[in-house]
Protein backbone atom coordinates (compact mmCIF):
# COMPACT_ATOMS: atom_id res chain seq x y z
CA UNK A 1 0.00 0.00 0.00
CA UNK A 2 1.56 3.12 -1.04
CA UNK A 3 1.35 5.75 2.24
CA UNK A 4 1.64 9.72 1.31
CA UNK A 5 4.66 10.82 2.43
CA UNK A 6 4.70 12.93 5.69
CA UNK A 7 6.91 15.61 6.42
CA UNK A 8 6.64 17.63 9.70
CA UNK A 9 9.03 20.44 10.78
CA UNK A 10 9.30 20.56 14.37
CA UNK A 11 10.46 24.54 15.43
CA UNK A 12 11.12 23.80 19.18
CA UNK A 13 11.73 26.93 21.27
CA UNK A 14 12.72 29.02 18.28
CA UNK A 15 11.70 31.77 16.67
CA UNK A 16 11.25 35.67 16.21
CA UNK A 17 8.08 37.21 14.57
CA UNK A 18 10.87 38.23 12.30
CA UNK A 19 12.71 34.53 11.65
CA UNK A 20 9.22 33.23 11.54
CA UNK A 21 7.75 35.87 8.88
CA UNK A 22 11.04 35.01 6.64
CA UNK A 23 10.72 31.14 7.54
CA UNK A 24 6.50 31.34 5.76
CA UNK A 25 8.14 33.26 3.12
CA UNK A 26 10.72 30.17 2.12
CA UNK A 27 7.58 27.72 2.58
CA UNK A 28 4.70 29.59 0.53
CA UNK A 29 7.68 30.32 -2.45
CA UNK A 30 9.08 26.56 -2.84
CA UNK A 31 5.82 26.52 -5.43
CA UNK A 32 7.64 23.27 -6.83
CA UNK A 33 6.51 21.70 -3.66
CA UNK A 34 3.27 20.57 -3.76
CA UNK A 35 1.03 19.99 -0.72
CA UNK A 36 -1.42 17.52 -2.38
CA UNK A 37 1.36 14.82 -2.88
CA UNK A 38 3.26 15.24 0.28
CA UNK A 39 1.33 16.17 3.82
CA UNK A 40 3.51 19.42 5.12
CA UNK A 41 3.15 20.20 8.30
CA UNK A 42 5.40 22.88 10.68
CA UNK A 43 4.89 23.12 14.47
CA UNK A 44 5.95 26.97 15.83
CA UNK A 45 6.00 28.00 19.14
CA UNK A 46 2.59 28.72 21.21
CA UNK A 47 2.81 32.17 20.58
CA UNK A 48 3.79 32.14 16.64
CA UNK A 49 0.78 29.44 16.12
CA UNK A 50 -1.87 31.64 15.06
CA UNK A 51 0.17 33.70 12.97
CA UNK A 52 2.03 31.13 10.91
CA UNK A 53 -1.75 29.16 10.67
CA UNK A 54 -2.49 32.81 8.88
CA UNK A 55 0.44 33.73 6.65
CA UNK A 56 1.39 30.05 5.37
CA UNK A 57 0.07 28.54 2.01
CA UNK A 58 -3.21 26.67 2.74
CA UNK A 59 -2.06 23.27 1.06
CA UNK A 60 0.85 23.23 4.04
CA UNK A 61 -0.50 22.89 7.56
CA UNK A 62 0.35 23.77 11.65
CA UNK A 63 0.64 21.74 14.53
CA UNK A 64 1.18 22.60 18.05
CA UNK A 65 4.42 21.48 19.71
CA UNK A 66 2.57 20.52 23.19
CA UNK A 67 -0.93 21.01 25.04
CA UNK A 68 -3.37 20.06 27.82
CA UNK A 69 -6.08 17.90 27.80
CA UNK A 70 -8.63 20.22 29.46
CA UNK A 71 -8.83 24.47 29.89
CA UNK A 72 -8.84 25.26 33.12
CA UNK A 73 -6.51 26.26 36.30
CA UNK A 74 -3.45 25.38 34.19
CA UNK A 75 -1.18 28.37 34.65
CA UNK A 76 1.30 28.55 31.76
CA UNK A 77 -0.61 25.86 29.36
CA UNK A 78 -2.82 25.51 26.03
CA UNK A 79 -5.36 23.25 25.92
CA UNK A 80 -6.05 21.01 23.13
CA UNK A 81 -9.51 22.86 22.15
CA UNK A 82 -7.87 26.14 21.77
CA UNK A 83 -5.45 24.24 19.06
CA UNK A 84 -9.09 23.04 17.89
CA UNK A 85 -10.62 26.85 18.18
CA UNK A 86 -7.77 28.45 15.44
CA UNK A 87 -8.24 25.91 13.05
CA UNK A 88 -4.93 23.40 13.90
CA UNK A 89 -5.44 20.17 12.76
CA UNK A 90 -2.50 18.79 14.39
CA UNK A 91 -0.22 17.64 17.61
CA UNK A 92 3.27 16.33 17.96
CA UNK A 93 2.82 14.63 21.38
CA UNK A 94 5.39 12.50 22.97
CA UNK A 95 8.33 14.56 21.92
CA UNK A 96 11.76 13.14 23.93
CA UNK A 97 12.35 16.38 24.80
CA UNK A 98 8.79 16.65 26.55
CA UNK A 99 9.81 13.23 28.21
CA UNK A 100 13.21 14.16 29.60
CA UNK A 101 12.97 17.71 30.29
CA UNK A 102 9.32 17.77 31.45
CA UNK A 103 9.20 14.17 33.03
CA UNK A 104 6.30 13.23 30.40
CA UNK A 105 5.56 9.61 30.92
CA UNK A 106 3.87 7.18 28.38
CA UNK A 107 0.71 7.19 30.54
CA UNK A 108 0.86 10.85 29.94
CA UNK A 109 1.76 11.42 26.06
CA UNK A 110 -0.50 7.85 25.35
CA UNK A 111 -3.58 10.36 26.81
CA UNK A 112 -2.29 13.07 25.08
CA UNK A 113 -2.65 11.44 22.24
CA UNK A 114 -5.93 10.36 23.00
CA UNK A 115 -6.93 13.80 23.70
CA UNK A 116 -6.41 15.00 20.66
CA UNK A 117 -7.37 12.26 18.32
CA UNK A 118 -10.55 12.65 20.52
CA UNK A 119 -11.18 16.01 20.02
CA UNK A 120 -10.34 15.54 15.79
CA UNK A 121 -6.65 16.36 15.37
CA UNK A 122 -4.10 14.12 13.88
CA UNK A 123 -1.52 13.41 16.60
CA UNK A 124 2.50 12.80 15.42
CA UNK A 125 3.23 10.61 18.25
CA UNK A 126 6.77 10.21 19.38
CA UNK A 127 9.28 7.46 20.48
CA UNK A 128 12.62 6.56 20.70
CA UNK A 129 15.36 5.06 22.69
CA UNK A 130 18.49 6.97 24.61
CA UNK A 131 22.21 5.80 23.44
CA UNK A 132 22.33 4.01 26.65
CA UNK A 133 19.24 1.83 25.71
CA UNK A 134 20.57 1.01 22.44
CA UNK A 135 23.94 0.00 23.81
CA UNK A 136 22.11 -2.01 25.74
CA UNK A 137 20.53 -3.43 23.00
CA UNK A 138 17.09 -2.32 24.26
CA UNK A 139 15.79 -0.86 21.04
CA UNK A 140 13.07 -2.44 20.53
CA UNK A 141 11.51 -3.73 24.25
CA UNK A 142 11.83 0.71 24.79
CA UNK A 143 10.32 1.89 21.41
CA UNK A 144 7.49 -0.92 21.50
CA UNK A 145 7.15 0.07 24.93
CA UNK A 146 6.22 3.06 24.02
CA UNK A 147 3.91 2.23 20.66
CA UNK A 148 1.99 0.05 23.35
CA UNK A 149 0.83 2.90 25.63
CA UNK A 150 0.08 4.69 22.54
CA UNK A 151 -1.77 1.63 21.04
CA UNK A 152 -3.83 0.99 24.49
CA UNK A 153 -5.92 4.02 23.62
CA UNK A 154 -6.12 4.85 20.05
CA UNK A 155 -9.57 3.77 17.82
CA UNK A 156 -8.98 5.83 14.98
CA UNK A 157 -5.53 5.32 13.47
CA UNK A 158 -6.32 7.46 10.24
CA UNK A 159 -5.26 10.14 12.99
CA UNK A 160 -2.02 8.81 14.25
CA UNK A 161 0.88 9.33 12.60
CA UNK A 162 4.58 7.33 14.30
CA UNK A 163 7.44 9.05 14.58
CA UNK A 164 10.59 7.07 15.49
CA UNK A 165 13.44 9.71 17.09
CA UNK A 166 16.40 7.94 18.56
CA UNK A 167 17.21 9.84 21.42
CA UNK A 168 20.78 10.20 20.54
CA UNK A 169 20.30 11.73 17.02
CA UNK A 170 18.02 14.29 17.84
CA UNK A 171 20.18 17.51 17.69
CA UNK A 172 23.58 15.52 17.42
CA UNK A 173 24.20 15.61 14.04
CA UNK A 174 24.57 12.04 14.16
CA UNK A 175 21.36 10.33 11.67
CA UNK A 176 20.88 6.93 12.09
CA UNK A 177 21.84 5.13 9.25
CA UNK A 178 19.44 3.97 6.55
CA UNK A 179 19.83 0.71 7.69
CA UNK A 180 19.81 1.52 11.71
CA UNK A 181 16.56 3.50 10.89
CA UNK A 182 14.65 0.80 8.71
CA UNK A 183 15.03 -2.04 11.31
CA UNK A 184 13.76 0.02 13.93
CA UNK A 185 10.93 0.91 11.20
CA UNK A 186 10.46 -2.59 9.96
CA UNK A 187 10.26 -4.03 13.81
CA UNK A 188 7.40 -1.24 14.59
CA UNK A 189 5.53 -2.29 11.59
CA UNK A 190 5.88 -5.88 12.50
CA UNK A 191 4.65 -4.95 16.11
CA UNK A 192 1.45 -3.45 14.60
CA UNK A 193 0.98 -6.43 12.41
CA UNK A 194 1.07 -8.38 14.91
CA UNK A 195 -1.03 -6.54 18.13
CA UNK A 196 -3.13 -3.83 16.35
CA UNK A 197 -3.89 -4.89 13.00
CA UNK A 198 -2.92 -5.90 9.25
CA UNK A 199 -4.35 -2.61 8.12
CA UNK A 200 -3.13 -0.82 10.92
CA UNK A 201 0.03 -1.58 9.91
CA UNK A 202 0.00 -0.93 5.94
CA UNK A 203 -1.10 2.20 6.44
CA UNK A 204 0.20 4.31 9.49
CA UNK A 205 2.92 6.40 8.46
CA UNK A 206 6.12 5.70 10.14
CA UNK A 207 8.34 8.49 10.27
CA UNK A 208 12.37 9.02 11.41
CA UNK A 209 13.72 12.14 13.44
CA UNK A 210 16.53 12.70 14.56
CA UNK A 211 19.75 15.21 12.11
CA UNK A 212 18.15 14.85 9.32
CA UNK A 213 19.07 17.34 6.49
CA UNK A 214 18.86 18.16 2.84
CA UNK A 215 22.29 15.96 2.05
CA UNK A 216 20.57 12.75 3.79
CA UNK A 217 16.46 12.81 3.26
CA UNK A 218 17.02 11.38 0.37
CA UNK A 219 18.65 8.08 1.02
CA UNK A 220 16.49 7.73 4.22
CA UNK A 221 13.35 8.28 2.33
CA UNK A 222 14.62 5.25 -0.39
CA UNK A 223 13.74 3.00 2.67
CA UNK A 224 10.72 0.78 2.44
CA UNK A 225 9.40 1.43 5.56
CA UNK A 226 10.50 5.35 6.04
CA UNK A 227 7.36 7.17 5.37
CA UNK A 228 8.79 10.85 5.81
CA UNK A 229 10.32 12.70 8.35
CA UNK A 230 9.85 14.97 11.86
CA UNK A 231 12.94 17.44 11.48
CA UNK A 232 14.13 20.06 14.06
CA UNK A 233 16.79 22.04 13.38
CA UNK A 234 16.97 22.07 9.39
CA UNK A 235 13.48 22.71 9.50
CA UNK A 236 14.48 26.41 10.40
CA UNK A 237 15.94 26.55 7.06
CA UNK A 238 15.55 26.59 3.50
CA UNK A 239 17.46 23.12 3.86
CA UNK A 240 13.41 22.32 4.81
CA UNK A 241 12.86 22.35 1.22
CA UNK A 242 15.04 20.20 0.11
CA UNK A 243 14.29 17.60 2.68
CA UNK A 244 10.45 18.24 1.21
CA UNK A 245 11.79 17.54 -2.67
CA UNK A 246 13.24 14.04 -1.48
CA UNK A 247 9.45 12.96 -1.20
CA UNK A 248 8.26 14.16 -4.46
P1 LIG B 1 16.83 17.49 14.84
O1 LIG B 1 15.52 17.30 15.76
O2 LIG B 1 16.37 17.36 13.41
O3 LIG B 1 17.33 18.86 15.17
O4 LIG B 1 17.79 16.40 15.22
C1 LIG B 1 14.56 16.34 15.44
C2 LIG B 1 13.41 16.43 16.42
O5 LIG B 1 13.64 16.62 17.62
O6 LIG B 1 12.23 16.30 16.00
Amino acid sequence: MARKPFFGGNWKCNGTQESVDKLVKILNDAKDVDGSKIDVVVAPTLIHLAKVHESLRKDFHVSAQNFVAESGAYTGEVSVSMLKDIGLHYAIVGHSERRSLYHETDEVAAHKVKVAVDAGLTAIACIGETLQEREENKTNEVTTRQLQAYANVIKDWDKVVIAYEPVWAIGTGKVATPQQAQQVHADLREWLRKNVSEEVADKVRILYGGSVKGDNAEVLIKEKDIDGFLVGGASLTADFIKILKSGL
